[in-house]
């Protein structure tokens, strides 16, 4: 019997092939089958790294036990009838945890998943707080979670069970443009977030900024260009802003800049789709992708959209044609490279897998990707480790821009996008008439072209992504104790939730 329900654990928890070892543990009334992975469970990582970093705050210990804590913590449990007829019932188990009511409204994805659990949406949440800190959107963190595998049930199943978490959150006002916003996540994406816009709209008649109570959503439903792939995007622009830094690419044995550098991604995803599309275009060769079913791999690099549809087509990432075969997903973590991107879930570098890594910069696209024993290993190897909480936080700030397009009520670019162009056809205009030559055609249409809503929602991701990360090396200059960007980050995020406190004034 004990050995069944370990059985049953490791399939409920473990992450398919990325699983390493053997551990059970209880810990937010969830019994834990992490394997291998570490002795501290998700929701305690976070505290060890806030921990870590407390110390160079200041802060005394009152305001830093808020500034931990999770302030609302909502598990719920909802019938659902499935079936085509309708004639069966389940039961889910689901979260909305609020990390930090510091500012609101609160912010955060919503996961579909077997491996959903408090500790694991708790320490999302937490990690949505610091990470809306560090890139100065002004919100609290929370998280959402329904233990459900998608790829069990039927579009008109998921709806179901969609639009009854979205009714349970109005129930107990934990949704609203001013209380708590969601947006996708892992197993969740645009279809969902429409599903859940239209529940709240048709609770709550009226409310003028109701489209404002998700983001995420389809752009019919007041989404925004570029939130699909703005966590990718933020990816890219955070590493490629490091690898500017002359001096630190120097110490790493690397050349300055994205050209050339070879990649590899793990998770083909949302996130690593689109991390993989950014790197390539931006002259990287992605060499790796890895998935659950296994890893491709070829040294020329891959062309992720082949990928994906090769994926879409067999069922697998394998036998893609002219890439290698690797049997174990992970063996990929492990392939010498220039930057790793793990963009899957967490704890997939681990004590068993670190001192195995070869990379020299990894990029945290997933939350949580590496253990605590692990970020040693790989910080005494000299391994650079940009953030989660930092870099992928491109999501989260492009759902900031687009609340504030649902309470604007106005699509980007709107007002100034043929203003732009007509002073701009002037200039140039005037240009042609003193040096008496015409502009070439592509030029001129480029110069001219006024702003559309993609270019500003990414000219606002990349200003966002290159600013907190000067932020964070800026933190490391000022504080020469601080031994990683992880701490960096932390330390940046603590202070600011601190001060917002203080201004509150809660906090002497
Ligand atoms: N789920 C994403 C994250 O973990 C996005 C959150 C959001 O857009 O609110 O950052």
């Amino acid at each position: 019997m004990q050995s069944y329900e370990l059985l049953a654990d490791s399939f409920l928890f473990g992450h398919g092939n990325f699983i390493v070892g053997l551990q059970r543990k209880r810990k937010n009334n969830t019994i834990f089958m992490t394997v291998g992975l570490s002795k501290y469970s998700f929701f305690e990582t976070v505290e060890y790294n806030f921990d870590k970093a407390a110390a160079f705050t200041g802060f005394d210990a009152g305001i830093l036990e808020q500034i931990k804590a999770c302030n609302s913590v909502y598990q719920m449990k909802f019938p659902v009838r499935m079936g085509q007829n309708l004639d069966r019932v389940e039961v889910f188990e689901a979260y909305r945890v609020q990390h930090s009511h510091h500012k609101t409204p609160c912010k955060g994805g919503i996961r579909f998943s077997m491996d959903v659990n408090q500790d694991e949406v708790m320490a999302l949440a937490s990690l949505m707080t610091y990470k809306c800190a560090i890139v100065n959107v002004p919100f609290g963190g929370g998280k959402g979670g329904i233990k459900v595998d998608p790829k069990k049930y039927t579009p008109l199943e998921l709806e179901r069970i969609t639009r009854r978490y979205a009714a349970e959150l109005v129930k107990k006002n934990f949704i609203g443009p001013g209380i708590d916003v969601p947006a996708p996540d892992y197993g969740s994406g645009e279809r969902e977030m429409g599903w859940i816009a239209d529940t709240y709209l048709a609770m709550k008649p009226g409310d003028v900024d109701g489209l404002g109570c998700v983001t995420g959503k389809p752009i019919a439903q007041g989404g925004v260009r570029g939130r699909r792939e703005a966590t990718g995007l933020g990816v890219f622009y955070g590493t490629r802003e490091l690898c500017n830094q002359a001096d630190l690419m120097q110490k790493l044995g690397l050349t300055s800049g994205i050209e050339g550098k070879t990649v590899v991604v793990q998770g083909l995803g949302n996130v690593g789709y689109h991390s993989a599309k950014f790197f390539r275009e931006g002259g990287a060769k992605v060499i790796a992708i890895a998935e659950y079913e296994g890893a491709i791999m070829n040294p020329e690099g891959l062309d992720e959209e082949a990928v994906f549809q090769h994926r879409k087509s067999t069922g697998s990432i394998l036998n893609f044609p002219g890439a290698t075969n690797l049997e174990k997903s992970s063996e990929a973590l492990e392939l010498a490279c220039d930057i790793l991107i793990p963009a899957a879930l967490e704890n997939v570098i681990t004590e068993t897998n670190a001192p195995n890594i070869k990379a020299k910069i990894i990029a945290e696209a997933a939350n949580g990707p590496v253990t605590v024993e692990a970020d040693e290993i790989l910080n005494s190897k000299g391994i650079v480790v940009i953030p989660d909480i930092y870099l992928n936080a491109g999501g989260v700030t492009v759902s900031y821009f687009e609340w504030l397009k649902n309470l604007s009520h106005v699509r980007y670019g709107r007002m100034e996008k043929r203003f732009t162009e007509n002073m701009n056809s002037q200039i140039v205009q005037q240009i042609e008439n003193m040096t008496g030559r015409s502009m070439e055609t592509g030029h001129r249409s480029m110069i001219v072209h006024g702003p559309d809503e993609v270019d500003l929602i990414y000219s606002g991701l990349e200003e966002t992504m290159i600013s907190s990360l000067h932020d964070l090396l800026n933190t490391m200059r000022e504080n020469p104790g601080i031994d990683s960007m992880r701490t960096a980050a932390f330390v940046l995020a603590i202070k600011k939730v601190g001060v917002a406190y203080k201004e509150l004034g809660i906090f002497p």
